[in-house]
């Protein structure tokens, strides 16, 4: 059997994170065993289903890198064929015309309240109490219609919905990949609707239509369909299909247990591409949360296809921890390819105010040595701020300090050994700096905070002989020029 794994959202807002956990789970074991992944949106919800909100999922899935096998089904298409099963159905004699309206269904549903409120006055004896109960239990059980059985319309007109003939006997069970066994006595499953009164199937029939003509295999979703499967499973049955395997996955929850909400950090998918998450960053991450493999904690996408599996799936909910995902974020920013970070990171350079091709070159040159100075590409572009800084430099606290009569003179002194220097490198910077202090006795504590401070103008940077071969020869000679001229007042111009 060739596996075949889907991802089914519903159109109605963002990919939430747990949705791309769904789908990545879904695509990782499809890939695991050279199966098929296929992708459909559920917009059979007309009112709230949008196409923007399909289109934002589309992006989410292509930012992820978790490409369907096939193009996306659109679930509201097959709408025809939905009811041609119903009808099939029917014909069968596994579904039913039912004629009980919804105005009928509420009363009942109400008397049921009712009764259930009258059990609870004082005064009453055990044997009324029971009974009152009895009757409530009755009324407000999942609905079993009086025409599952047959029997002839009310009048040849009176509308009706098409409902399944709910399993009769004793408990159903499902074996859920994850859940392990999971049982629902067969009372607690309802005659439930497959076509309303206007025709239109219902979302429970359409899963499963859809689920059986894609050739799903597995189905692996939130674990808030758990308790829709008994009421798929009857539909696979009554038309003679296969049914597929189940697995419900864990909810995620926030880093305090709570159900996940808009306070735990974000929620959409595509906003951590905003915060300068990697998609293999964070696939990394959803990967780990809530699957487990030994105690390795960063699997890349190869090693996850070798090692995916339903069975290291925590059956507890996950927490999502902001600081992890940095962590694992931060591993592959430093494996990524550097043209391809580079690319990735323009965006964030350039959030205020485009690059030009001297400063996008010089932070090419660094990149390769600076990947470690940040968890997101966020901090990253920030750490590329004293390449970009412009001429004058603007002066931290500690620059100012570091740039006195001392400091200046120092840099006086300094500035002609680097203006000499007829081959700009790491090396020969550093060499420079080297012989200079040997020469004349100063120490690195002594000139290094200067040069630091006229290079960079307080802002965080690595080694001085690196940043000044990143800043090129005119960059740096013009910034220790400028301290000196403004500082000292001493028309030294650094060219
Ligand atoms: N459309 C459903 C949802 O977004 C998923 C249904 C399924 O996976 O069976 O929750």
């Amino acid at each position: 059997m060739r596996v075949v794994t889907r991802f089914a959202p519903s159109p109605t807002g963002m990919l939430h994170i747990g949705g791309a956990r769904t789908a990545l789970f879904n695509y990782l074991f499809a890939k695991r065993f050279a199966g098929r992944f296929l992708l459909r949106i559920e917009d059979t919800d007309r009112e709230r289903s949008t196409p923007e909100a399909t289109a934002a999922i589309l992006d989410a899935m292509n930012w992820l890198g978790l490409d369907a096998d096939e193009p996306p089904v659109m679930q509201s298409a097959q709408v025809d064929r939905h009811a041609a099963v119903a009808c099939d159905m029917v014909e069968r004699g596994t579904a039913f015309r039912c004629y009980v309206s919804a105005e009928e269904l509420q009363a009942r549903r109400d008397l049921g309240e009712e009764k259930r409120l009258a059990a609870r006055a004082e005064g009453l004896g055990d044997a009324e109490r029971a009974s009152l109960l009895e009757e409530a239990g009755a009324l407000l059980a999942p609905f079993r219609s009086p025409w599952r059985d047959g029997g002839s319309p009310p009048s040849a007109d009176a509308p009706y919905v098409v409902r399944l003939r709910a399993p009769d006997g004793d408990d159903q069970i499902v074996e859920d990949g994850v859940q392990g066994t999971v049982k629902v006595h067969a009372s607690e499953i309802d005659d439930l609707i497959l076509l309303r009164t206007d025709g239109t199937p219902t979302y429970m029939l359409a899963v499963v239509v859809d689920d059986h003509d894609m050739g799903v295999t597995h189905v692996i979703r939130g674990d808030d369909h758990l308790r829709n499967t008994f009421r798929q499973i009857p539909i696979y049955r009554a038309m003679g299909w296969d049914v597929p395997e189940f697995a419900h996955l864990p909810m995620i929850h926030g880093n305090d247990g709570a159900k996940l909400s808009k306070r735990h950090g974000a929620l959409s998918t595509t906003v951590y591409r905003d915060l300068g998450y990697l998609p293999e960053g964070l696939k990394a991450y959803l990967l780990r949360l809530g699957w487990s493999h030994g105690d390795q904690e960063i699997f890349t996408e190869e090693e996850a296809i070798q090692l995916f599996d339903l069975g290291g799936i925590n059956k507890a909910p996950a927490r999502l921890d902001l600081e992890k995902l940095g962590t694992v974020n931060a591993h592959f920013i430093r494996l990524a390819d550097d043209e391809r970070l580079f690319g990735l990171l323009q965006p964030f350079l350039e959030a205020d105010g485009k690059l030009d091709a001297e400063t996008q070159e010089r932070i090419r040159r660094a990149l390769p040595f600076m990947k470690d100075r940040g968890s997101t590409l966020v901090e990253l572009a920030a750490a590329f701020g004293f390449l970009r800084a412009a001429r004058p430099l603007e002066l931290a606290k500690n620059a100012r300090k570091a740039l006195s009569e001392d400091g200046i003179a120092r840099l006086e002194g300094f500035l002609p050994e680097l203006r000499k220097l007829t081959e700009w490198s790491t090396a020969s910077i550093s060499e420079t700096i080297a012989t200079y202090c040997a020469a004349t006795g100063l120490s690195m504590g002594q000139i290094g905070p200067p040069l630091r401070a006229a290079l960079t103008g307080g802002l965080p940077a690595p080694d001085l002989a690196p940043v000044m071969d990143w800043l090129g020869r005119d960059e740096t000679l013009g910034r220790i020029g400028d301290q000196i001229q403004t500082r000292a007042g001493s028309g030294a111009t650094g060219n």
